[in-house]
C-alpha cells in the first residue's frame, strides 16, 4: 500500500491503480489476496514459454500450423493454454515477404495465456503511436531491419482481439525437433519486433 509520503517519481497510472485497488477493497468489492495470486501466476507460472511451445508444434506439424492459422483459439486450447486475455486469440504468420508486427495503441492489450505479462516497452506510450506511423523505423530502432520489399502490417489489439505472432522458421534448423525449436522462439518474434534466430 502506498502512502502520501512515497508517492515521488512513481507514474501517475501506478498511483491511480493503487488508490482503486484500494477504495474497490475498503468497499469489500475485491480480495487483494485474490488480485496478487492472479499477478503471481501470469509473472511466474504463464509466459513466453507457453507462445514458443505453440510456435515450435506449429513449425513441425503442418496440420496444426494450418489448424491454428485458421482458429488460434482453439487450436493454442488444444495445448492446454486459455484464460484471461486470450478468449480469442487470431495468429498471423511471418514469410520471407510479410511481416505482422502487434501493438495496443489504448492500452497494454497483449494475449496473455500464450506471452504473459506485456513487457514495459509494449506499454509505452512511444511504441504504441509510433509503430502504427512508421513501423519500418520503429523495428529497426529495436534492431530488426526488413528489406523495403518485406510488407509489414501492423495489428492493433482491441477489446475483443489478441494477436500472436507466428515468426518464420529460422533456416538450417531442419535437424531440430519439435523440443529443440521451443528455446529458439522468444517473445519479442512472437509480438513481431524480432525474429526467431537459429543457434
Ligand atoms: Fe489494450
Amino acid at each position: 500500500m502506498t502512502t502520501a509520503g512515497d508517492t515521488a517519481g512513481r507514474p501517475p497510472a501506478a498511483l491511480r491503480t493503487e488508490a482503486l485497488e484500494q477504495l474497490l477493497t475498503e468497499r469489500g468489492l475485491i480480495d487483494p489476496a485474490a488480485l496478487d495470486g492472479i499477478i503471481t501466476e501470469y509473472e511466474t507460472n504463464v509466459g513466453p514459454l507457453n507462445g514458443a511451445k505453440v510456435v515450435a508444434k506449429a513449425w513441425t506439424d503442418p496440420e496444426y500450423r494450418r489448424r491454428l492459422l485458421e482458429d488460434g483459439t482453439a487450436a493454442i486450447k488444444e495445448l492446454g493454454f486459455s484464460g484471461p486475455q486470450g478468449e480469442h486469440i487470431v495468429v498471423v504468420e511471418n514469410t520471407a515477404t510479410t511481416h505482422h508486427v502487434v501493438v495496443c495503441t489504448l492500452c497494454s492489450c497483449y494475449p496473455w495465456p500464450v506471452l504473459g505479462l506485456p513487457p514495459s516497452w509494449y506499454k509505452d506510450p512511444a511504441y504504441r503511436s509510433r509503430v502504427v506511423r512508421e513501423p519500418r523505423a520503429v523495428l529497426s530502432e529495436m534492431g530488426l531491419e526488413l528489406d523495403d520489399d518485406v510488407q509489414i502490417t501492423v495489428h492493433d489489439s482491441t477489446s475483443e482481439v489478441r494477436w500472436l505472432v507466428l515468426p518464420e522458421r529460422p533456416p538450417g534448423t531442419e535437424h531440430l525437433s519439435e523440443e529443440e525449436l521451443v528455446p529458439l522462439v522468444t517473445r519479442d518474434s512472437m509480438v513481431g519486433v524480432a525474429k526467431a534466430e537459429a543457434p
